[in-house]
């Protein structure tokens, strides 16, 4: 059995990578200064977006793809219950109602068709989650919206390089927001991004990332600089620090190294976890990159709590992503759904297990998760 417990995910941060990231310390800017943009730079290129606004958290990157859509309260934004709970909180924040839409039962990401049943006419945005960093059916959705003029928000924290028909999520719906916390591909600690193509929108986002104040301290420094600024809607403190943008910019040009160690493992997982009948294997879809942030497999006849606890006490960080949001205390008090309305939701919550994926990982402990995973179903097979 292995001696030391292996995480479920973990950041990689080279000497290198913290050499650099310590130059930013001993500059001028710790926040509000060049890295923001450097990043925001660095992340255009990357998607090939138009418009890139970085924040706090992606909760925050959230809220404000909601907010500077200007919806009148009681408006209805049709998202997954099978996803954290961050994604359908930003409706709340904005005074708008999260309506839940049953997912697809081979790739877990919401069905179009059952968005379909969700339009009522306080309808006005979507808002779809790439699980696990495979794409969502962008085409079906992007048509919805088109027929019912409704926004589309991408939740993409866990799809950042990810690809639907040849295109890099971050440039298909109207907003798209990243995350950079310390669990997701790219980390910046706490940290995230949004995405447009919206020159308006852009603008509006970068009011409501600092205070509503339409001058960055950057452009009110220095001698030739002038002390006025203007506070022209109400927002709040949602800014990311120049310490948080030098890190997010070593990790991004290592994108293509993480990724790929993260396919290798991917492949020996599926390779070995397939051969037996207790264990399905991810779906993925033949016209998407997948940005694997999560390995997710399903259990067939064993329990799985009783797996999650054998693979634990064996040392081995599982997880289950995620508890429906609508299982949640707040969701259950407030909004009083009841699970058997999404029935394919609840059927791969109650099978699912997320193994341990990161790029840090080496063969050994790879080849300990398969180990273990092996032994739990002989010992829970009946
Ligand atoms: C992590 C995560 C978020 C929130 O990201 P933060 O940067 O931690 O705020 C939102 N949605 C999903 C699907 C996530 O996994």
């Amino acid at each position: 059995m292995r001696k030391t417990f292996l995480p479920y995910t973990m950041h990689d941060i080279s000497d290198a990578d913290a050499e650099e990231i310590m130059h930013v310390l001993k500059q001028g800017w710790l926040t509000t200064g060049p890295k923001i943009e450097e990043f925001e730079n660095a992340i255009k290129d990357f998607i090939g977006c138009k418009f890139a606004v970085a924040v706090s958290s992606a909760t925050a990157g959230l809220d404000i793809a909601v907010q500077v859509l200007d919806l009148p309260a009681g408006s209805e934004i049709i998202t997954t219950p099978f996803t954290f709970v961050a994604s359908s909180n930003c409706a709340l924040y904005n005074n708008c109602t999260p309506v839940f839409a049953d997912i697809d039962g081979k790739t877990y990401n919401i069905d179009p068709d059952k968005i379909e049943e969700k339009i009522t006419d306080k309808t006005k945005a979507i808002l779809p989650v790439h699980y696990a960093g495979q794409p969502c059916d962008m085409e079906a959705i992007k048509k919805i919206a088109r027929e019912h003029n409704l926004a589309v928000i991408e939740d993409a924290a866990h799809a950042i390089g990810a690809e639907y028909k040849g295109r890099k999520i971050g440039t298909i719906g109207d907003l798209t927001v990243f995350s950079f916390h310390a669990a997701k591909n790219i980390v910046t600690g706490e940290g995230g991004i949004v995405t447009t193509d919206s020159e308006e929108l852009y603008k509006k986002l970068l009011l409501l990332r600092s205070h509503g104040i339409d001058k960055s301290t950057l452009q009110r420094y220095g001698a030739a600089a002038g002390y006025e600024y203007d506070m022209k809607i109400l927002a709040r403190n949602y800014r990311i620090t120049d310490i948080q943008c030098a890190i997010g910019l070593t990790q991004l040009r290592r994108f293509d190294e993480f990724l790929a160690r993260r396919n290798e493992i991917v492949k020996i997982y599926n390779r070995e976890l397939s051969q037996m009948k207790e264990i399905a294997i991810p779906f993925v879809s033949d016209n998407v990159k997948h940005a694997w942030h999560i390995y997710t497999m399903l259990l067939n006849g064993i329990n799985r709590d009783s797996f999650f606890k054998e693979m634990k006490r064996q040392n081995i960080g599982v997880n289950v992503h995620y508890i429906p949001v609508y299982r949640h205390s707040y969701y259950r008090e407030r909004f009083g759904i009841k699970p058997e309305e999404f029935p394919v939701t609840e059927g791969v919550f109650k099978r699912i297990v997320t193994l341990p994926l990161f790029p840090k990982m080496t063969d050994e402990d790879v080849n300990d998760v398969i180990d273990a995973a092996k032994e739990t179903v002989e010992k829970l097979r009946d």
